[in-house]
């Protein structure tokens, strides 16, 4: 009997609180797998140049990546990485299916049974980027920049378990000049910061804090945000000054007093080793879903690992991506966390049909062939971006 081969691969745009571009391969036995893309323009067309190359061959992924890496042009780095990183999920999901393993194992099998998950809690409220004014009414308040709601969100996240909570420290827009500001004076930096050390006093040492950067700053204030910070014994600043520039970074870790975090906008293995080789992040947070694959996630883990580096994982993913997330975590040996974007969104755990992967505070991959959990299609489709995409998902 000859091995089956793959058939079609499709894409669905779901509207989460993000976009989260839904990647289906099917093989000629029928079997179904799902993957799940970081958002980003031309992920469509980039799985239909990715489908032509692999169409009618056998599902061996790392000749499958090389042949797509070699033909589709700017694959480098990029976007066309945000839709390889979907569509390999989605293979190894069927190559799952088909020997009966789950994605830890073929990755090589795992050294913990649980994954610990953080809540991004963002600035005390929601943040829905698909949905216009959404956020404001989940969060029950338009003041987002209240250390009521940062407290109250915090206990919020803590009586699910969470061990882990995150908020940002963006300057509100009515306190810049421009929207393009990165420098600020202590009057801001002070502002900013005390939500946290509000949290601080409320919360104890009962859960720990990240806070997020976002990339606003230049390098002086963001070593005035992270002096201030190390009062609260935040545990990371993450993305402190923009991306692109890896010795600007470096220098902010070397004055800050506490843990730099970085990497979810970084691609490939390539753009990684410059940022651990400098030394330029005390903790790496990679985005698997636009990095390049679990493969890939895995090679950045083990040269983080030669210098001590540890591995935490940036998501903003439906279920389907967060527990691809889960399986590589699984298998990586310093890991904190994986991040959790969505506790405003009730019906984040109904896009799969085994419901809630979060319990407790952790993920459990589970024994199941594949990824382990099923795209509930009927969700998926009632919240698609477009309905010309749901015919075509559906075949
Ligand atoms: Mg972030």
């Amino acid at each position: 009997m000859s091995e089956p081969t793959i058939k079609s691969v499709r894409v669905l745009t779901v509207m989460g609180n993000f976009e989260w571009p839904i990647v289906k391969v099917e093989l000629s036995n029928g079997l179904i797998g799902y993957g799940e893309c970081h958002r980003g323009p031309g992920i469509r067309e980039i799985l239909r140049r990715a489908e032509e190359l692999i169409k009618g061959r056998e599902v061996n992924i790392e000749y499958l990546l090389r042949l797509i890496r070699k033909h589709v042009p700017n694959s480098e780095w990029g976007v066309v990485n945000n839709a390889i990183s979907g569509l390999e999920t989605a293979l190894w999901d069927v190559k799952g299916k088909l020997t009966g393993l789950p994605i830890y194992e073929l990755l090589g099998g795992k050294v913990r049974d649980r994954v610990p998950v953080y809540a991004d809690l963002h600035a005390g409220a929601g943040i829905m980027e698909t949905g216009g004014k959404r956020w404001v009414e989940l969060a029950g308040t338009e003041v987002a920049y209240n250390v009521e709601n940062y407290i109250k969100r915090a206990r919020e996240a803590m009586g699910m378990g969470f061990k882990y909570i995150k908020f940002d420290v963006d300057v509100p827009e009515e306190m810049m000049e421009t929207e393009f500001d990165r420098t600020f004076g202590m009057r801001i930096v002070k502002f900013m910061t005390s939500f946290i050390g509000g949290v601080r006093d409320a919360v104890k040492y009962d859960v720990d804090i990240m806070i997020d950067g976002h990339w606003a700053f230049s390098v002086p204030t963001a070593i005035a945000i992270a002096r201030e910070l190390a009062k609260y014994d935040v545990f990371w600043f993450e993305d402190p000054v923009p991306p692109e520039n890896i010795d600007a970074m470096r220098e902010v870790r070397l004055k800050s007093p506490v843990p730099i975090a970085t990497g979810e906008k970084l691609y490939r293995l390539s753009q990684f080793r410059e940022l651990i080789e400098k030394e330029a992040a005390d903790i790496i947070h990679p985005d698997v879903q636009r990095l390049g694959g679990l493969l890939e996630m895995k090679k950045i883990a083990y040269l983080a690992e030669e210098y001590y580096v540890p591995v935490a994982i940036h998501n903003i993913s439906s279920p389907i991506g967060t527990m691809a997330n889960a399986h590589v975590a699984s298998a990586i040996g310093d890991f904190i966390a994986i991040e959790w974007h969505a506790i405003d969104l009730p019906w984040w755990p109904d896009m799969v049909r085994e419901g809630m992967i979060i319990k407790d505070g952790y993920i459990t991959p589970p024994k199941k062939p594949g990824l382990g959990v099923e795209l509930n299609e009927r969700v998926a489709i009632e919240h698609a971006r477009d309905q010309g995409e749901v015919k075509e998902f559906l075949g």
